[in-house]
């Protein structure tokens, strides 16, 4: 009852400014909407929430209300914008709508309803590991999309979740935008009793928060204000979500290749860049390789002279390795994990390392292949065997990347502030397709700091900006 009555007061504080500030036919549709909010019809809620599923299309229809309003002075009624799409089938119309400010002033008055979307997604727990749990997120969010007016498919995979795909189609001929963003996150199931989802101090907080539900709120939240803006998705959008993005992309890779080389940009929702909330324009490429020491075993007191150690072989091969790095480059090895050994009093047999190698540059790759595979052993009496390989390619800040940073920038100086952009040590979905060529802008997600720790959070004041600079994006792209 709290929440409706707030609802209605909200809404009637819209409609207040619409009567004061528009012409006579928006007062007129706004009367109309009084009605509506008296039988309850209009502003009754989140259209994307649990409600949906009774209100159908609704939840467009009341963007798109909530969107004419704040295009005071120029409303347009549903039957003016069909008029006007009548008239121009290129997809021109939906140019000559960009309108950042009003887009501004618009995601402003949905601050509330973004922010009810993350909270949700939050609390449907989907670590990667879960097919199950990201299974369910998946069909929720796919319910969401579709009553968006997307055509959904999902991809389905035996291990993890099934990757949602959502395809908004359009009149005009541009290739499709790629919204790209995964389901997963690092947090086992369990993780909110002792993480709990909730506002303080200006964020939510809690599990995913960041790392990536914020993005996957915006996409819903982008998406819905283009259609009420236009009568329909101004271009068209394809909608990636994979659910393996934390554990390397492997079932999802090829599926994230193929829609990228088909779309004309892919704007990935990761999260921004410190608090600032700068985008992502490089980021190194991830490889990893395994190094396996075979030694000989033997007694430590009996026969030592006879063993061969692997873990001192092992040890001196990580010096060596430790020597690769090369920092101006960006160029790092990490050994990160090593196992070895049975017993204190054996001379170790077997002993292997996992080594995390970074790239800037996609021509560093053949070089530090190269040299971890001629590496050859101290001990001659024990064998070396090295695998692995680059995962994923470095995201450089190509002639497309830094286009389509300007492209952000200068939204973003319409919206009224200025977006910086990073250089990034960690890799995402976005090294992919910018490894294919494919202009890639990541970083466009939430705003806020800790992911995969606990003090995971988003900046609630930085959403409704975000959402008009990834709106505005879409179209301009
Ligand atoms: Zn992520």
């Amino acid at each position: 009852m709290v929440t409706f009555l707030m609802a209605t007061m909200r809404c009637l504080r819209e409609i207040n400014y619409s009567v004061n500030q528009q012409k006579r036919e928006t007062v007129r549709q706004d009367a109309q909407d009084v009605i509506n909010v008296q039988r309850g019809l209009a502003c009754g809620g989140w259209g994307l929430g649990d409600r949906m599923g009774s209100v159908g299309h609704s939840a467009v229809r009341e963007a798109r209300r909530l969107y004419c309003t704040a295009r005071a002075g120029t409303f347009l009624t549903d039957s003016m914008t069909k008029r006007k799409q009548n008239k121009d089938k290129t997809g021109t119309a939906s140019v000559k709508n960009r309108n950042p400010s009003i887009t501004a002033r618009y995601f402003e008055q949905r601050g509330g309803e973004i922010l009810e979307t993350i909270r949700q997604l939050v609390e449907m727990e989907s670590p990667s590991d879960n097919k199950e749990a990201v299974d369910r997120l998946g069909e929720a969010l796919a319910k969401k999309f579709s009553e968006l007016g997307g055509k959904v498919h999902f991809h389905r995979t035996a291990k993890f979740g099934d990757h949602l795909q959502v395809d908004f189609a359009a009149r005009d001929d541009r290739k499709p935008v790629l919204l790209l963003g995964h389901m997963d996150t690092v947090y086992p199931i369990g993780t909110l009793a002792t993480m709990p989802c909730r506002v303080a101090d200006g964020r939510l907080w809690g599990p995913g928060t960041l790392d990536m539900k914020s993005g996957i709120g915006l996409m819903l939240h982008s998406i819905e204000a283009l259609r009420a803006r236009n009568g329909e998705s101004p271009r068209s959008v394809t909608v990636l979500l994979v659910s393996d993005e934390e554990v390397g992309s492997d079932s999802s890779r090829h599926i994230t290749e193929e829609l990228a080389k088909k779309s004309e940009a892919v704007l990935v929702l990761e999260p921004a860049y410190g608090l600032q909330g700068a985008v992502k324009t490089a980021r190194k490429g991830v490889g990893e390789y395994s190094l396996k020491v075979s030694g000989i075993a033997a007694h430590s007191g009996l026969d030592f002279k006879k063993g061969q150690s692997a873990i001192l072989e092992l040890a001196l091969q990580i010096a060596k390795i430790a020597e690769f790095t090369d920092a101006k480059r960006g160029l790092t090895l990490n050994v990160g994990l090593v196992q070895g050994g049975t017993r204190v009093n054996v001379v170790a047999a077997e002993a292997t390392a996992a080594i995390d190698v970074r790239i800037v540059r996609m021509k560093d790759a053949s070089g530090i292949d190269r040299k971890l595979r001629s590496l050859r052993p101290f001990n001659r009496k024990c064998k070396l065997e090295i695998s692995g390989g680059l995962n994923r390619p470095p995201m450089e800040r190509t002639a497309g990347v830094a286009g389509l940073y300007g492209k952000a920038t200068q939204i973003a100086k319409q919206l009224g502030w200025r977006l910086g952009e990073a250089a990034v040590g960690g890799g995402s979905d976005g090294n992919l397709t910018a490894g294919l060529g494919i202009p890639t802008l990541d970083g466009l997600g939430g705003v806020g700091e800790g992911a995969h720790a606990n003090h995971e959070s988003i900046l609630i004041s930085e959403l409704p900006r975000r959402a008009a600079l990834l709106a505005e994006l879409i179209e301009a792209v």
